[in-house]
């Protein structure tokens, strides 16, 4: 085994300790819920856990899928709950939530590719918490494209989230299985099916992306209409996947984001500890109100 990188001092977390750190994590295991937050190991979870932040992620946590960079199982996923959009509705209105982020394994061995269960959690949280604005973040829905948006985008999320996760040229280590412009089309597919929706897209920086090339996907996304941008760092979660090849520094985060804001996103979010979901709520309440 190698060692563990060691990280900046820009990387600090919190360790999750707070009462609503505990509270979160009670509710989710008393509602059979998973969260990214703990399958992806993310190093906000004390901070977003403490102010009842977390992002849902349906169809189980077996994925049928193995980017290099992702901490999720890999494996036979198990059967759908049909509990689910229930319990996630209900854990909404427990939690108070203004916001809420869903987001989903890759499900290639259902013939809907999730599709389904993405709508209905969709029409459970509109019924049961209708105030709460409703994000996104799906898989790429291989081979079901279009009918999987279509039927998402008719149950009217407020966010269409669909992460490029990183360079064309790195795709084929990083996320192999997926295919650079079949997501690109993916986000503007949503955006012409559904021009209200908002769409949104992120990177991970560190895994040896040139600066060009960043700003590359960002024209990218742009022409395919996306409105919102994340920006992160890449963090290891075990030394079996795919190392750092650098820890982008905060100053090259805030560049990353001048341009980005210069190329027309409605919102951005370029830091170190920036994640999909990071935020994701109080971005989206300035922005609405801005
Ligand atoms: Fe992780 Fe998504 Fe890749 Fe599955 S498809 S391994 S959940 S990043
Ligand atoms: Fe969860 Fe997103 Fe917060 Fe990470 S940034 S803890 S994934 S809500």
């Amino acid at each position: 085994r190698e060692p563990r990188q060691r990280k900046p001092d820009w990387i600090r977390v919190k360790a999750p300790v707070s009462k609503g750190y505990h509270e979160t994590r009670r509710l989710m295991r008393d509602l059979s819920l998973n969260t990214v937050c703990e399958e992806a190991a993310c190093p906000n979870i004390g901070e977003c856990w403490e102010k009842k932040h977390a992002t849902v992620m349906i169809l189980g946590d077996v994925c049928t899928r193995a980017c290099a960079f992702c901490n999720v199982k890999t494996g036979m996923p198990r059967l759908v709950d049909p509990m689910e959009p229930e319990n996630v509705a209900v854990a909404a209105g427990k939690m108070g939530l203004e916001h809420i982020v869903i987001t989903s394994v890759d499900r290639d061995d259902l013939p809907d590719g999730g599709a389904g269960q993405f709508v209905k959690v969709i029409q459970a949280l509109r019924r049961e918490t209708p105030n709460t604005t409703i994000e996104i973040l799906t898989p790429d829905f291989r081979g079901k494209m279009r009918p999987a948006i279509e039927a998402i985008c008719e149950a009217g999320p407020d966010v269409f989230n669909h992460n490029l996760e990183t360079v064309p040229r790195l795709y084929p280590t990083i996320r192999p299985g997926a295919r650079y412009y079949a997501s690109l089309r993916l986000l503007e597919e949503v955006k012409s099916h559904d021009p209200l929706i908002f769409t949104k897209s992120g990177i991970m920086l560190g895994l040896g992306e040139q600066r060009l090339e960043v700003h590359q996907v960002m024209d990218d996304m742009r022409s395919a209409d996306v409105d919102f941008i994340t920006m992160g760092q890449y963090l290891q979660p075990t030394p079996k996947h795919a190392k750092v090849e650098d820890f982008v520094t905060p100053k090259a985060f805030d560049a990353f984001g001048s341009i980005a804001r210069a190329k027309g996103f409605l919102q951005v979010a370029a830091s170190p500890l920036t994640r999909s979901s990071y935020h994701a709520g109080d971005d989206f309440a300035q922005m609405k109100a801005a």
